[in-house]
């Protein structure tokens, strides 16, 4: 036997040395180095080796670690190393295989006389193979081929521990880039509530970054003004989450919390708890949603209700009233009180025809695109019937019409328009309840018309000058709560002048009075679009 004189003691030393390496996380190249020269000194010599792994998806192998071999040879080897591993796999032994054996020693050094391959297997599944030459021909013990396959086992090990690191850390970095580019609000709290991960969204939410709240308590980051059904303090100490298995039991509280520079969000969260192997609460998962667009889309919608039922039972009550009056057949009605009578009974009607147009209307623009009925509208002659209508309703307000003489007819929806006019008009008295000038002309330019209807109302703070044009939008002042609407008015004149190619827009200021003004082109155009019906 020609191996290194001390070689049983030399044999612990490589192994403990492999071992070392594998327990101070060197990584996988330097362990598999490790074993490669460990096993190189042992078959006696300085003759190469190298080390191959096979990769989980495609079973190829790839040569990792090389000692003594010219590098220009690698690709040979790999494709010969993939006929000797195929040909172990099907149980050829040595003798069988020993054609693409001598091609491989060729190949690496032809001086080469002798070759040990050892596979390296984890749980019956092969990662690789470890292979070691030699320049002289000799028989090996069994203690030391016992050696071999051990210093085999270990870069086997250090394979599988690679990868399953590897699979973690992928894991790792898969969950950090859902958390980071999240667009919910993500936070993750160990079980005593510490904030152990907050993403960019839930910062933005919160006003807290990352760095400032990290090891914070949540109820520091997150501070409720109203929540149901409570926060999760108060939550965790009535019990939540309880015994129970990973990811189980989730919970749901939602409510307004004050962010740090003073507004207030109103957000969703749902807790996910997350328990250890003992069953012992490990983490808490929460998932943050800005639900303000959602709140407010909500009362909006709440108040178009109550608004609606409001506007609709006014005009019916008023018509019912007054019709029962008329019809008693113990009165005797004069020409004058049965035509007040039926005045208003007729106007009131023409009230609920408006708002019933108005209400479909808006839901037809919610379906599809206004498709307008196009032809020549003479807007002096629309504008002085919509006012001669107003001014006998009796409201108090002194009327007046603006137009430059010979003012252009234009190609328009009249009907479409004369809303437009109505819901203006409409507006300007009641908005301006004490009365006052309502004046309503236009100029004309080339290729358009500008109309406008001016008042001398309660007016428009400017916050809220760009919003009044949104469906079920209604300003939310004393006078506001007290007057009927929908807050559908404005957004079909919205939509109506767009539908022109026109554009509309308001010049106010609180108490001063309000000028609403559109511009329409002289000829509107029907688009075509492939998403309008016939
Ligand atoms: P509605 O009048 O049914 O509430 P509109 O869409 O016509 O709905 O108007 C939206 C809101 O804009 C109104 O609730 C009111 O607060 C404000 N507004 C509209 N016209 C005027 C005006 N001429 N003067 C003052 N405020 C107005």
């Amino acid at each position: 036997m020609l191996l290194i004189p001390d070689y049983r003691v030399r044999q612990r030393d490589l192994l403990l040395e492999i071992i070392r390496a594998m327990t101070s996380r060197l990584d996988l190249a330097e362990v598999l180095r490790l074993v490669l020269k460990a096993s190189v000194t042992m078959v006696g010599g300085e003759g190469p080796g190298l080390v191959a792994l096979r990769n989980a998806d495609t079973g190829a192998y790839r040569i990792h670690a090389t000692l003594n071999i010219d590098g220009d040879r690698i690709p040979r080897l790999e494709s010969q190393l993939q006929e000797l591993v195929t040909g172990i796999q099907q149980g050829l032994d040595y003798h069988d295989l020993e054609g693409t054996l001598q091609r491989m020693t060729a190949e690496i050094d032809p001086r080469m006389r002798q070759l040990f391959p050892m596979p390296l297997v984890i749980a019956d599944e092969p990662v690789g193979i470890l292979i070691v030459f030699r320049d002289y021909p000799a028989a090996i013990t069994v203690d030391d081929r016992q050696i071999l396959r051990s210093f085999a086992d270990h870069a086997a090990i250090a394979v599988h521990n690679a990868r399953l690191y590897e699979n973690i850390d992928r894991e790792r970095q898969r969950l950090n880039a859902f958390v980071a580019h999240s667009a919910d609000g993500v936070m993750i709290l160990d079980a005593e509530r510490q904030v152990l991960q907050l993403n960019p969204a839930l910062a933005g939410m919160t006003g807290w970054s990352e760095a400032e709240s990290l090891g914070r308590q949540e109820e520091e980051v997150l501070v409720w003004s109203t929540v149901s059904p409570g926060n999760l303090h108060e939550l965790m100490d009535g019990g939540w989450p309880g015994p129970s298995q990973v990811g189980s039991n989730p919970l749901s509280v939602e409510g307004d919390i004050l962010r740090r520079y003073g507004q207030e969000l109103s957000i969703a969260i749902t807790y996910v708890p997350l328990h250890g192997e003992g069953g012992q609460l490990a983490n808490i998962f929460a998932n943050v949603r800005d639900i303000t667009h959602f709140r407010r889309a909500q009362e909006l919608q709440n108040t178009f209700v109550s608004g609606v039922s409001h506007e609709l039972k006014t005009p019916v009550a008023l018509i019912k009233g007054y019709a029962g009056t008329l019809r008693r057949e113990d009165a005797d009605w004069g020409m004058a009180e049965l035509r007040e009578g039926l005045e208003v009974i007729e106007d009131e009607a023409d009230r609920l025809a408006g708002l019933i147009d108005n209400l479909l209307e808006a839901s037809r623009l919610q379906a599809q695109k206004m498709q307008l009925d196009l032809g020549p509208v003479d807007l002096v002659g629309l504008a002085t019937r919509v006012v001669k209508r107003f001014q006998m309703q009796g409201t108090g307000h002194d009327f007046r019409l603006a137009f430059p003489e010979a003012f252009p007819v234009i190609v328009a929806d009249e009907a479409r328009l004369r809303r437009v006019m109505d819901n203006l008009l409409g507006n300007a008295v009641k908005y301006a309840p004490e009365g006052g000038q309502i004046e309503v002309g236009g100029q004309a330019a080339v290729d358009a018309v500008t109309l406008f209807v001016r008042d001398e109302g309660i007016g428009i703070g400017p916050e809220d000058q760009e919003q009044i044009f949104t469906r079920f939008y209604r300003v939310n002042d004393a006078l506001g709560q007290r007057t009927q609407g929908t807050g559908l008015g404005l957004y079909l004149a919205r939509a109506i002048v767009e539908a022109h190619g026109g554009t509309i827009g308001v010049d106010s200021r609180p108490g001063k009075g309000a000028t609403f003004h559109f511009t329409l082109p002289r000829e509107a155009r029907v688009t075509t679009d492939a998403t309008q019906e016939p």
